[in-house]
């Protein structure tokens, strides 16, 4: 990655340069409602994107939530609607608004965009994937979101390399974003243990480990480290951490909110590209 690269969008705070790629563990839909430190985390690392880095022009949101058969698909619509695609909670999660509004110029650019083969599909919405962490990132919903699938034919290679050809977005101001957790196996939830599990503490600590060094291919072949069948018994929620890593090959990670809760659950966060 270039130093100091400029992007003139212009106009009223538009970004100004080269946009962080960010993967948030999200965890229990709660985390809308929640204030504590991993609230504070993701509040810290909006308010940082924005003190850096300008405002995004528009963040594109690769959800977990969104596991889509049959391909890629990204939204293009200006209003794109909340989803509540969860269910049991308390009736303040349902009441939670976050009105934000879509940006069709990014889902028709990622449309484009050589190296990523999608279609527009604008029946789903913004999920709760999504704007669980967003509540807390950028609080005033001021910043449109286009939400990206993760395609369940797609290899865990495969989805690095859409990652990678994602990258082009970050030097027009867009934010990309992977919404997801490290370890997440809701069949062995312990829902009064506020820690991890050995297995999960283990599997989190080698995923982290080889982000840190930047060996891409070790969380690729995620499958083959120790306790990854109790920590990804399905690959959707571990799987926009590979497209973030490929839309920031090379670059150094800042961890936050690295923990583990409820036993199987990783709230471990990266982001890439903050100090450029
Ligand atoms: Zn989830």
């Amino acid at each position: 990655m270039t130093e100091g690269q400029q992007q003139s969008s212009g106009g009223d705070g538009a970004a100004r340069r080269r946009m962080p790629a960010v993967f948030v563990g999200h965890g229990s839909p709660m985390l809308a409602l929640n204030h504590d430190e991993l609230t504070d985390g993701l509040a810290a690392m909006g308010a940082r994107i924005r003190r850096d880095f300008g405002t995004p022009r528009a963040i594109l949101a690769v959800s977990a939530h969104w596991y889509s058969h049959g391909g890629t698909r990204v939204q293009t619509s200006a209003k794109p609607r909340q989803i509540y695609d969860m269910y049991g909670f308390p009736q303040a999660l349902y009441d939670l608004r976050y009105p934000v509004a879509g940006f069709p110029e990014l889902g028709r650019r990622v449309l484009g965009l050589p190296g990523v083969s999608a279609r527009a599909d604008d029946e789903w919405g913004i999920d709760h994937g999504v704007w669980t962490p967003l509540v807390h990132m950028f609080p005033d919903a001021d910043v449109p979101v286009v939400e990206m699938s993760v395609d369940d034919g797609l290899a865990p290679r495969q989805c690095y390399e859409v990652g990678r050809a994602l990258a082009t977005l970050r030097d027009e101001g867009y934010l990309v974003l992977g919404s997801g957790n490290v370890v997440h196996n809701l069949f062995e939830v312990q829902w009064d243990n506020p820690h991890g599990t050995s297995a999960a503490d283990a599997f989190d600590a080698a995923v982290r480990d080889r982000v840190e060094a930047r060996d891409d291919a070790g969380v690729i072949d995620y499958a083959h480290l120790p306790h990854a069948r109790y920590a990804v018994p399905t690959p959707d929620h571990f799987l926009p951490l590979l497209y973030v890593l490929g839309a920031s090959a090379g670059e150094r990670s800042f961890v936050f909110n690295a923990v583990r809760q409820q036993g199987s659950v990783s709230m471990t966060s990266y982001a890439f590209g903050l100090d450029a």
